[in-house]
């Protein structure tokens, strides 16, 4: 079995860690009804996208 020839130091850790946090997701207003939505996806409250009912919600 391949193992580390030695212990990573607390600087290493801390650089291989420094691509590990978690960011706040992106939103956006919805255009159609004002809901809080991701951009580049149809709006889960209306169903739009783009200015159009893409598909049907709530029926
Ligand atoms: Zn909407």
């Amino acid at each position: 079995m391949a193992v580390p020839k030695r212990k990573v130091s607390p600087h290493r850790r801390g650089i291989r860690r420094s691509h590990d946090a978690l960011k706040v997701e992106a939103f956006h207003e919805c255009n159609n009804c004002g809901e809080l939505k991701r951009p580049h996806n149809l709006c889960p409250h209306c169903g739009f996208y783009n200015g159009r009912e893409v598909v049907a919600v709530g029926l």
